[in-house]
């Protein structure tokens, strides 16, 4: 097996486009297991590590993050806690330290698995997925992205760049149930935003691909007392669990079953719906 080792963007989109079948790999927590599990033998590994371009995250002109794909989760946590805390919500819950110090968020969006932590954030925020060839680049809306299980919408000579974000976008929360705190992955797991009269919801865990909850998102953007300091009433909040539960088409697996995650999905919404409108009527964050 090669092991290529481009030391900037420009390097990698070419051997990219020369060597489609060249597997990327930035911290190697999903690659390595794979490699080790001998599920797959690729011609050629694409080592992304040492091109600055994908290590750096910068806040653009309209107040957007635009976080490299190659930013690993523990730096996440520390820099953008204040400007994206559903992302950092999100990556603190991913795996132990040493994952976090490796893994990354374009990582988990090149395995695409419908637990990966970052997916309902992503979808939640209406965040857009910036990629790019040799034959320029381009930005996807996160919905576009996913397209199956562990299935992405990448051609094969594109790599994933960066990733898209609103900056302090009002209360947003993200939540997960698994087996314990530390290198678990999700049994099911949920992201809300709320967003001067708009709502973003989405589940992960719970279907073919992370997905958003439209039905859901609708009905609470319509009756959520915007302009309100009262708490909300438990029937608002029964009825949001409702539909994002509605949403989901879980499977039995080993880590739980349909009916589980679905009941599950429904408790998260509202929890995290309480939290994120403490926040938005008395300014103070409650931290998942
Ligand atoms: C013990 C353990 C615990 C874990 N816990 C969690 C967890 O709690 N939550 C969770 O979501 N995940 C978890 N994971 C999975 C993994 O850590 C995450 O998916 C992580 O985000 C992968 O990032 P990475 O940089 O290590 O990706 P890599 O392993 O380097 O790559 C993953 C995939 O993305 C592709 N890829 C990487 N970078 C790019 C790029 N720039 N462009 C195109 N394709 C690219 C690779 O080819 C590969 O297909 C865990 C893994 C382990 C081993």
């Amino acid at each position: 097996m090669e092991f290529l080792r481009p030391a900037t963007l420009a390097e990698a989109l070419a051997l990219k486009a020369e060597r489609p079948g060249a597997v990327p790999i930035a911290g190697g927590t999903d690659v390595m297991v794979e490699l080790n599990f001998d599920h797959r033998r690729p011609e050629a590994l694409l080592d992304l590590t040492r091109v600055g371009e994908l290590t750096e995250w910068s806040t653009v002109e309209d107040g957007t993050v635009r976080l490299g794909a190659g930013v690993p989760y523990s730096r996440v946590i520390t820099e953008l806690g204040e400007s994206v805390p559903a992302l950092a919500m999100a990556s603190r819950t991913v795996g132990s330290p040493q994952i976090r110090n490796r893994g990354t968020v374009g990582g988990n969006l090149g395995a695409a698995s419908p637990a990966g932590d970052t997916h309902p954030v992503l979808l939640a925020l209406d965040a857009r997925i910036e990629v790019a060839s040799v034959r320029g680049t381009r930005l996807l809306a996160a919905e576009e992205f996913y397209v199956g299980v562990k299935r992405h919408a990448l051609e094969p000579d594109e790599l994933i760049t960066a990733v898209h974000l609103p900056a302090h976008a009002g209360p947003q929360q993200f939540a997960k149930v698994g087996t314990r705190n530390a290198m678990v992955i999700a049994v099911c797991s949920f992201a809300l935003a709320l967003r001067n009269g708009q709502v973003g919801a989405a589940i992960g865990s719970a279907a073919p691909t992370p997905r958003r909850a439209r039905a859901a998102e609708e009905f609470l953007a319509a009756e959520l007392p915007w302009g309100s300091s009262e708490a909300l009433p438990d029937s608002l909040k029964r009825r949001f669990g409702d539909l994002v539960a509605e949403a989901t088409s879980p499977i039995d697996d080993v880590r739980g079953s349909a009916a589980y995650r679905k009941h599950a999905l429904g408790v998260l919404a509202r929890r995290t719906l309480t939290w994120a409108w403490d926040e938005h009527r008395t300014g103070e964050r409650a931290c998942a």
